[in-house]
């Protein structure tokens, strides 16, 4: 009988960070301007430590390596997805992502980015920046060496349960306020192409200007590609929120008890709200497993919300 991977989170501070990871996370924070938890994570720059059991203190990239019968012997020489929580209580940087050809040339052959977002609480009238509004390439240049950040980037409109796919090439930003679950491919590569002239400790953070015109997608994808609105009210169901080259990401919702049946390589369960019951170890937000390969069925319970992903 497989067990159950609980993960200890690793935490990030960052100039825009807030303190809620701690205060309504219940997360025991580094301290103030805590932005990131690094909730399911293999990363170099953040690896998550297992909890208890046969496996308790051991690093999930050593288990990665030593054991990965639990990831269903998925191929690659590295644990592919990275899981966050972020807390933006100031605007992020405008930010780009490579892919992985870009990414494996020019970044000592790291992984590209593909992320999505599962927009967990935002303030009423929240928008983000999503994909701009540069025509070609000689556009997107000018608009960048000039600063013409209104004309150039592309605010929306974002609440509470919106998701939303950001491929490599998507000009984004998280705007003040706004909690997000973040499911991505494991890799830290991010272009900066603008900060709003912030400065940290009395200096400018660094902007890769050349490598964002580089790997920037001309034009845009529309609006409609990116914020994607499924209905995710059903309630003890799997509801897929997006299935694409990387990864396939579920909204669940518990509501009394339901089976789910692990039939995957491996399953990655993150409780965003709520309290509950799996297979009669409690659960309540914050926490984070993985349910490895073989494991069979498992029995939810409880009244709680979940995002639930694993490898495409
Ligand atoms: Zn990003």
């Amino acid at each position: 009988m497989s067990e159950i991977l609980f993960m200890a989170p690793v935490f990030k501070q960052m100039i825009w960070g807030g303190n809620k990871l701690g205060s309504k996370w219940g997360y025991a924070i580094p301290g103030e301007n805590t932005g990131e938890c690094w909730a399911v994570s293999a990363h170099p720059n953040g690896d998550c430590t297992i909890k208890e059991g046969t496996f308790a203190g051991k690093t999930l990239s050593q288990l990665w390596t030593e054991e990965p019968q639990l990831f269903g012997d998925t191929t690659g020489d590295r644990f592919p997805l990275l899981i966050k929580i972020i807390d933006a209580n100031d605007d992020l940087s405008i930010q780009v992502h490579p892919d992985d050809i870009y990414a494996g040339k020019n970044e000592n052959g790291s992984f590209g980015k593909t992320e999505c977002w599962y927009i967990l609480d935002a303030p009423e009238g929240a928008t983000l920046v999503i994909g701009h509004n540069a025509k070609d390439k000689a556009e997107l240049e000018d608009m960048i060496h000039n600063g013409r950040w209104e004309e150039f980037l592309r605010e929306v409109p974002v609440k509470r349960g919106d998701f939303i796919q950001i491929d490599p090439g998507t000009v984004h930003a998280i705007k003040g306020g706004i909690e997000i679950l973040e499911t991505q491919q494991n890799s830290d590569i991010t272009y900066r192409v603008y900060d709003y002239g912030r400065l940290q400790n009395g200096k400018p953070r660094e902007l890769h200007i050349a490598k964002s015109i580089d790997v920037i997608t001309v034009p845009a994808k529309s609006v409609e590609e990116s914020v994607i609105n499924i209905s995710t009210d059903a309630k003890n169901t799997m509801n897929q929120l997006i299935s694409c080259n990387y990864y396939r990401v579920w909204k669940l919702d518990v509501d009394g008890s339901i089976e789910v049946s692990q039939d995957y390589p491996f399953l990655i369960m993150s409780v965003v709200e709520g309290e509950g019951q799996i297979d009669g170890h409690s659960l309540k937000k914050g926490d984070h497993f993985i349910l490895p390969n073989g494991f069979g069925k498992a029995q939810l319970q409880g009244k709680m919300e979940l995002i639930v992903s694993t490898v495409a």
